[in-house]
């Protein structure tokens, strides 16, 4: 870990160096792409899901839940933070494919590059997307991007945490075609932003656009696992993929989207779901009486299980237009209101994070990111109202007040008594706080059991 992440520390830094020396090798400079991106765009995304939230709030449309936007809001910032540590995976095949396999090099500098790059990428898409629905291997990784049971822009940034690690081979068809890397990690970028805005609900059908590009009616198809949408819109940007591929499939009026999966997650933890599907399949793999079946479970589409593991362990039949019930465990509103506060606050710390990474030594972006990753978890379990994750919370706040206090720092070096006195009065008001909204919770649930 410590050596990829020292790796990574040396490629970011080259960011810095003079244009003479980068020049040298054009390929270090671009490894940040990504998360200068994101940083970039972040601000307009939050902009955006806030007018939709006010939107939403005024047409009484209820689209939003704030659990679930949390949820998904967290899953995106550990995929972010994955992809910054292992995002080179990728980035050095490609390299490597380019520069040793492919027959000739397209010019970075010519316009007709970036539009085939473009059109290519978005084709290489369709089938990582696909493979990523009908391959059981990469649907564990996917489908989180299709937990949440609402449809709004937050879930457009619900991306998966373990993408980084295989993804990228659906993509070096285009490192063949001697596209630079630059250009296909900025294409990358640009195409992964458009499919922002078609997640929402506030936006009807669109016309003739519909039928030629992702717009929010096709991807509304794509989030709901109705039989007839399974499975289905999987492109990017241009609709012309699924018609060739036959996989389009129109929004109805008579049939209204149901969103979510269908082995339900029923958690607000943005670790376990990242991690639920392929133990899911570990589960299947290791019950299965034969080695064939225990190496199908993986490649296998999602939900086929072994005869002899479906035998012993049933599950039962599922329709979602009867069984499905949406996950809403209980809470009270200050626990609400302090989980909205906290999570503000992360969000703040995972910006701090993104512009402190060329910045800070290795070690102390792998603590930044795990401290921000620990606090999502408990974050999650609080949300759920979860005594265990209560705990964790009042404990984590703790350490992180006792730990600030005696480095008198807090991350990016700053001994700036103006700073590590809030941070510490934070904790100290959170923590009261989460102690008065969960003895409030307790009391109403002794009265609920009284009555
Ligand atoms: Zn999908
Ligand atoms: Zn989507």
């Amino acid at each position: 870990m410590a050596g990829v992440v020292a790796n990574y520390q040396y490629r970011i830094s080259a960011a810095t160096e003079p244009d003479a020396v980068r020049s040298s090798n054009p390929c270090k400079n671009m490894d940040t792409t990504y998360s200068k991106a994101v940083a970039l765009a972040v601000p307009v995304f939050l902009a955006l899901i806030a007018l939709e939230f006010i939107v939403d709030r005024v047409k009484r449309t209820r689209y939003y839940h704030l659990a679930d936007g949390i949820n998904s809001l967290s899953c995106g910032v550990v995929s972010t933070g994955v992809r910054v540590f292992f995002g080179f995976l990728g980035i050095f095949f490609y390299e490597w494919v380019v520069l040793h396999w492919a027959p000739f090099q397209l010019p970075a500098k010519h316009w007709g590059t970036w539009v085939f790059a473009f059109v290519f990428y978005d084709l290489c898409y369709y089938w990582q997307h696909r493979w990523g629905h009908t391959v059981g291997l990469f649907w564990a990784s996917h489908v989180v991007h299709h937990q949440s049971e609402e449809f709004n822009l937050t879930t457009a940034l619900r991306q998966p945490g373990t993408g980084a690690f295989l993804n990228w081979i659906f993509y070096l068809p285009m490192a063949l075609c001697g596209i630079p890397v630059s250009v296909m990690l900025l294409v990358g970028v640009i195409q992964l932003f458009y499919q922002f805005w078609p997640h929402t609900q506030l936006i009807g059908r669109l016309g003739f656009l519909d039928r030629w590009i992702q717009t929010p009616s096709n991807h509304r198809v794509h989030h709901a696992q109705n039989d007839i949408y399974l499975d289905k819109n999987y492109v990017g940007v241009f609709l012309i993929w699924d018609r060739l591929f036959g996989s389009y499939q129109e929004e109805r009026d008579e049939e209204p989207c149901i969103y979510g999966i269908r082995g339900q997650l029923n958690s607000w933890n943005p670790v376990w779901a990242n991690l639920h599907y392929y133990v899911a399949m570990a589960k299947d793999s290791w019950h299965a009486g034969s080695w064939s079946d225990k190496v199908r479970v993986w490649f296998a589409p999602p939900g086929w299980r072994p005869a002899d593991v479906a035998a012993r362990f049933p599950k039962r039949p599922y329709d979602p237009r009867v069984d499905f019930v949406k996950f809403d465990p209980p809470r009270n509103v200050a626990l609400s209101a302090y989980g909205l506060v906290q999570f503000v606050a992360l969000i703040a710390a995972n910006s701090q994070f993104l512009a402190l990474l060329p910045k800070q030594a290795a070690a102390l972006n792998v603590a930044y990111f795990l401290f921000i990753l620990g606090s999502l978890v408990c974050l999650g379990g609080v949300l759920e109202n979860r005594r265990e994750f209560l705990i964790a919370e009042a404990a984590r706040l703790t350490a992180t007040a006792l730990l600030v206090l005696a480095a008198g720092a807090w991350f990016g070096g700053v001994r700036d008594p103006r700073v590590v006195v809030p941070v510490v009065a934070f904790q100290a008001v959170s923590l009261g706080w989460l102690w008065l909204a969960a003895r409030a919770g307790a009391r109403q649930q002794t009265a609920v059991a009284a009555a």
